[in-house]
C-alpha cells in the first residue's frame, strides 16, 4: 500500500501536491457547508476564495513587475486557499475590502519582508498577523472544526510523506502536548479539559500539516527542523500570553519563522547559462554562472525555478543536486531527460545564455561525515551519481584523502557520467571506483568493469571489511529501498546507512 502511495507521490511535484490537498479540503468544506456542518454559507466561501485568488494574482503580478522578480503561480493559489480557510468570509463591501487587503499584504510580504530575495515569513500567517494588528479583525481559522480532522489527516499524511518532514511535524505535536502538560501542572488546571479545547478542533492539524511544512520557511537540516517544529508547537499553546497578547497559531508560526530565518542560509541565486553538454544519452550537464558568490557543502541540493510558457501540471520548480564542488568556477547540474518529459525539462533543455534560472533553499545532509577516518561506501544508480560527483571533486580540489569505495551502476557503458573526475580520484586519492553494467546483453568487448547489478556478493568481494563502513545510497526510490534491505540483511546497522533519492523517476 505504502509503495503504491509513494509511486503516486513521486509523480507529482511538492507544490502541486499541496495545491491538490488544499483543493480537496476546499471541496470537503463546501460539502460540509452545504449540509450545514460548517456554519458558513456556500456562496460566502466561494465569494471569499474568488476575491482572495483574484486579488492575490493581480497583486503578485504588479509587485513582481515593479520589483522585477520571478513569480510562481502555484504558491499564489496556495496562499489564497490558505487565507480562505483562515478568514471568516463576510459577504459585504467591508468583507471584500478586508479580504483584498489581506491578500495584498500576503503577496507584498514575499517581496518586502525578504532578505537576500528570500521571504522570511509564511505569507498567509504574516498577512493575518499584520491585518489583525492594523484592523483589529483576526483570523478565525474556521477550517479547524473537528469534522475536518480526518480529511486533514489524509492530506497532511500525503504532504509530510512526500517532503519527508515526519520528525518536524512530530516534534510540533510532542512540544504542544508537553507545553500543555506543563501549563496545566503549573496552574493546577485539568489537563484533560485543556487538551480537549486544543485537540477537539483541527486548527493544530492545519497549522502543522499545511503551514509549518512550507518549504521556503523551513530550516535546511533535520535537527533544525525538529527544533523549529518544537518552537512553533510550544508557542502555539493557546494559553500562553504576555500581558494581553495571547498566542495565536499565526503568531506562533511567524515567531518560528524568525528562528528558521536566523539558522537558514539566505541564498537566492540568479544564474545564467555558461554551457550545456550532453554527457550521456539521457543526461545534460549544465554549467551556470551565479550572480553572487555562495558556499555550500558538497552533496547538497537547491530548489530551481525556471519561468516558462505553458507550464504543465508538474509546475516550474524542481530540486537538483549541485554536481560541482565549491571549488569550481561554475555551478554544475547533471539533469536527466526523458522522451515524454515535463514542460520544465523541455524549457531547461532549450535554455539560452540570456535566460535566467533561479535557485534557492540550499539544503541536504547527504554530505561527508566530519570524521575523516570513517570508511565509506558510496552506491549510485544512474543520475544518482550527482552528489558523489560533487563530493569526490571536492576531495580532489582540496587534495583530501578519505577511505571511499564508489559502486556506480548503469545499464550500458555510454550512460556512465563524470568518468574523468572518478578516474582522477582513483589515481590521485586512491578512491576505489567499481563500475558495473546491468544490461548483460550489451557489454562492450573491452569492458573492464563489473557486469550485473550491485548485490551482496559484489559488495563483499570489493569491500571485505564492509561491516565497519558507512553506506551512502543515491538513486531512484526503488533502488534505495532495495539496497536498504540488502544492507540490513548483511548486518549493517540502519544508522550507518545514509540515503538520498530522486523522486520523479521510476
Ligand atoms: C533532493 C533531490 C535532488 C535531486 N537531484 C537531481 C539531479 O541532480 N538530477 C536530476 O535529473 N534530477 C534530480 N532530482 C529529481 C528532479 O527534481 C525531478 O523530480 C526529476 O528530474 C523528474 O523531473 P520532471 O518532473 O521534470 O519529469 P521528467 O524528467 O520530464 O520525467 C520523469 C517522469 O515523469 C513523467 N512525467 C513527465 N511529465 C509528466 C506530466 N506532466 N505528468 C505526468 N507524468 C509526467 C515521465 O513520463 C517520466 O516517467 C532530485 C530530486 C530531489 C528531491
Amino acid at each position: 500500500m505504502l509503495e503504491k502511495i509513494d509511486y503516486i507521490l513521486d509523480r507529482v511535484t511538492m507544490y502541486k501536491l499541496i495545491l491538490y490537498v488544499l483543493t480537496f479540503l476546499f471541496g470537503i468544506a463546501i460539502i460540509l457547508s452545504f449540509f450545514e456542518i460548517i456554519h458558513l454559507k456556500v456562496h460566502e466561501i466561494i465569494f471569499s476564495v474568488t476575491v482572495l485568488t483574484v486579488v492575490s494574482y493581480i497583486a503578485n503580478k504588479i509587485f513582481s513587475f515593479i520589483l522585477k522578480a520571478s513569480t510562481n503561480s502555484d504558491s499564489i493559489y496556495i496562499t489564497a486557499l490558505i487565507l480562505t480557510f483562515l478568514i471568516t468570509p463576510v459577504f459585504s463591501v467591508n468583507g471584500f475590502i478586508f479580504l483584498s487587503f489581506t491578500a495584498t499584504l500576503a503577496m507584498l510580504s514575499k517581496y518586502i519582508l525578504a532578505i537576500g530575495k528570500k521571504h522570511i515569513f509564511n505569507p498567509a500567517a504574516i498577512s493575518v498577523v499584520i491585518a489583525g494588528i492594523l484592523t483589529n479583525q483576526y483570523a478565525s481559522w474556521w477550517i479547524g472544526i473537528s469534522a475536518m480532522s480526518p480529511f486533514l489527516f489524509i492530506g497532511g499524511f500525503l504532504i509530510v510523506r512526500k517532503i519527508n518532514r515526519e520528525l518536524m511535524v512530530l516534534s510540533f505535536f510532542v512540544s504542544l502536548f508537553l507545553a500543555l502538560a506543563i501549563f496545566s501542572f503549573i496552574n493546577a488546571d485539568n489537563f484533560l479539559t485543556n487538551s480537549q479545547n486544543i485537540f477537539f478542533n483541527s486548527v493544530f492539524l492545519f497549522l502543522a500539516f499545511i503551514m509549518l511544512t512550507e518549504p521556503a520557511t523551513t530550516p535546511p537540516t533535520k535537527k533544525l527542523q525538529i527544533i523549529y517544529g518544537a518552537i512553533v508547537g510550544f508557542l502555539y499553546m493557546p494559553y500562553l500570553h504576555i500581558g494581553n497578547i495571547y498566542s495565536t497559531p499565526e503568531l506562533a508560526l511567524v515567531l518560528g519563522n524568525v528562528f528558521s530565518f536566523i539558522v537558514s542560509p539566505r541564498y537566492k541565486l540568479f544564474l545564467k547559462l555558461k554551457e550545456k553538454i550532453k554527457i550521456s544519452p539521457e543526461v545534460i550537464d549544465f554549467s551556470f554562472v551565479p550572480d553572487k558568490k555562495f558556499t555550500f557543502i558538497p552533496g547538497q541540493y537547491m530548489e530551481w525555478t525556471l519561468p516558462h510558457k505553458n507550464i504543465d501540471g508538474r509546475g516550474n520548480r524542481r530540486f537538483f543536486t549541485i554536481a560541482s564542488s565549491p571549488g569550481e568556477n561554475y555551478i554544475h547540474l547533471g539533469v536527466k531527460f526523458s522522451q515524454d518529459g515535463s514542460s520544465f525539462k523541455r524549457a531547461l533543455s532549450s535554455i539560452e545564455k540570456t535566460d535566467t534560472i533561479v535557485a534557492s533553499q540550499i539544503a541536504g545532509e547527504f554530505t561527508l561525515p566530519q570524521d575523516a577516518n570513517l570508511k565509506l561506501v558510496f552506491i549510485a544508480g544512474g543520475i544518482g551519481i550527482t552528489p558523489f560527483r560533487s563530493i569526490i571533486k571536492f576531495l580532489i580540489d582540496t587534495n583530501s584523502r578519505r577511505r571511499i569505495t564508489l559502486f556506480y551502476a548503469n545499464k550500458i557503458s555510454s550512460e556512465i557520467m563524470y568518468e574523468d573526475v572518478f578516474d582522477r580520484a582513483e589515481s590521485q586519492l586512491g578512491i576505489k571506483i567499481v563500475y558495473t553494467l546491468t544490461d548483460t546483453e550489451n557489454v562492450p568487448k573491452d569492458w573492464k568493469g563489473k557486469i550485473g547489478r550491485i548485490d551482496e556478493n559484489m559488495i563483499k568481494k570489493e569491500v571485505p571489511d564492509y561491516k565497519n563502513h558507512y553506506f551512502y545510497l543515491s538513486g531512484p526510490h526503488e533502488m534505495i529501498k532495495s539496497f536498504e534491505k540488502i544492507l540490513t540483511n548483511m548486518g549493517i546497522d540502519r544508522k550507518m546507512i545514509k540515503t538520498d533519492y530522486f523522486p520523479g523517476y521510476t
